[in-house]
């Protein structure tokens, strides 16, 4: 068993590494049963994260420090509160590095696509781009693209504050134009996120990666569905409206789906190999609150991007 302690200053040598400190993942798991296994095995170890995060909190602190794996730069990460209460802290969305900017989810992906040793001219497509992250992965990897959808624009063109317009359901770029594909916390915002899935692997090549976080219930098999577009074109609300902040929207955007498992079936259904939740956890790298995940996937090879089997 391991013990967990505040967390220390890291060495040199790790702040060496331009792929960043290493990354071990606390489990890889395809289906909800492994995940199921690797609760159950590891419940000491979960309870006694739990115990380090609840400690931490009760002394209300505004920073946590540690190193970025971005950054490689030792920093104090920002902790911010939904509300006045101590524990109140969504951990996903906060510890803010102060000098690049990215959260801890953020930070997690962009460190795991640094360690899958994707080459510095990859072309890689980035879903977002008014955004700290987009800016961060134009300095990595000075092919990449990014887009935002931007109401009335043209697709692949800029559009207003210079932004490109991507609509995730009929991307501009060719058949199998990309090396990677990052989409991060985007799909739920997308009602027919399986014709986003299917334009992301049609735009892949063979060999080419998929990285994406999204909401996800890992208890849940199946996909909750919180509202849909019905056959007018009208928002039916099936549950009541959760709305996620948006850098181009001041109400912020609606989240259409939580995710469950069977995004991994669709997503093996498209043509994607490997596909999995890679879990992690680290004090020394702040990321907290939990084990924390990415989802992967690698296109196989002689697949086309099917389009999505009918559910
Ligand atoms: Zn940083």
């Amino acid at each position: 068993m391991p013990t967990l302690r505040w967390p220390s200053v890291l060495t040199k040598r790790a702040l060496a590494r331009s792929a960043g400190p290493p990354l071990p993942p606390l489990a890889t798991c395809r289906t909800i049963e492994t995940y199921l296994e690797f609760i159950e095995r590891s419940a000491p170890l979960l309870a006694q994260i739990a115990e380090f995060e609840d400690a931490m909190l009760a002394r209300r602190p505004s920073e946590f420090p540690g190193l970025c794996a971005v950054c490689n730069k030792n920093v104090r990460f920002s902790i911010d509160r939904l509300s006045g209460q101590p524990l109140d802290v969504n951990f996903r969305e906060t510890l803010a590095c102060p000098r690049c900017g990215l959260n801890n989810r953020s930070r997690l992906s962009t460190h795991f696509l640094l360690s899958a040793g994707v080459e510095r001219d990859s072309k890689i497509y980035l879903t977002e781009q008014a955004t700290a992250l987009y800016r961060q992965f134009k300095r990595r990897f000075p092919s990449v693209v990014g887009s935002e959808y931007v109401a009335g624009g043209t697709l692949g063109e800029r559009g207003a504050h210079g932004w490109r317009h991507e609509d995730i359901t009929r991307l501009s770029f060719d058949d199998a134009a990309l090396d990677c594909v990052c989409t991060f916390d985007v799909l739920e915002h997308v009602p027919d996120y399986a014709a986003g899935l299917s334009e992301c692997l049609r735009c892949l090549r063979p060999g080419g990666r998929l990285l994406m976080t999204v909401p996800f219930g890992v208890n849940d098999r199946k996909t909750l569905i919180r509202a849909r577009v019905d056959p007018s074109g009208s928002i039916e609300h099936l549950h009541p409206p959760v709305f996620h902040n948006d850098p181009l929207s001041l109400g912020g955007i609606l989240c259409f789906q939580i995710f469950g498992w069977d995004l991994l079936d669709l997503l093996r259904d498209l043509g994607l190999e490997d596909v999995a939740l890679h879990f992690f956890w680290s004090p020394a790298l702040a990321y907290l609150g939990g084990p924390q995940f990415v989802i992967s996937g690698t296109k196989a090879h002689g697949s086309a991007g099917a389009p999505p089997s009918p559910s």
